[in-house]
């Protein structure tokens, strides 16, 4: 069948993926130090300023930041699990429909796991 990527592109999606992780990797240190600068802040801070009317208050920017880590590795297991796919030769194959996903798309998201059909359906269907 010859739905699988050449050899050629599959080396190039693989230099890709080993970029964005590392980037992802940078990104991840950063928001890490983030986090703990404001848990070391948040231990010195009174325990009672949920209420601070001062803007956001300690609490709320701990959250952003965790959410903002567990973006980042959400998005390091997308790539883990995208080089694997590449590894075994199911990369560029939708993991719901089966059908190549676009050089478009994996051109702008190297470790889309689905086509553009699929991450629609996906994201309209109702949780
Ligand atoms: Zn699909």
């Amino acid at each position: 069948m010859d739905d699988a990527l050449d050899p050629s592109a599959l080396q190039a999606a693989r230099e890709r993926l080993g970029e964005a992780r590392e980037e992802a990797l940078r990104r991840w240190d950063s928001v890490q130090s983030r986090v703990e600068d404001l848990r070391r802040d948040r231990a010195e801070e009174p325990a009672d300023d949920e209420h601070d009317p001062d803007g956001p208050t300690l609490s709320s920017e701990w959250t952003m930041a965790e959410a903002q880590r567990g973006v980042v590795e959400s998005a390091i297991a997308e790539i883990d699990a995208a080089l694997a796919r590449v590894e075994d030769g199911r990369y560029g194959l939708c993991l719901r429909c089966g059908r190549p996903i676009s050089p478009e798309r994996l051109a702008a998201r190297p470790s889309a796991a689905t086509c553009l059909d699929c991450a629609r359906r996906a994201s309209r269907s109702p949780r």
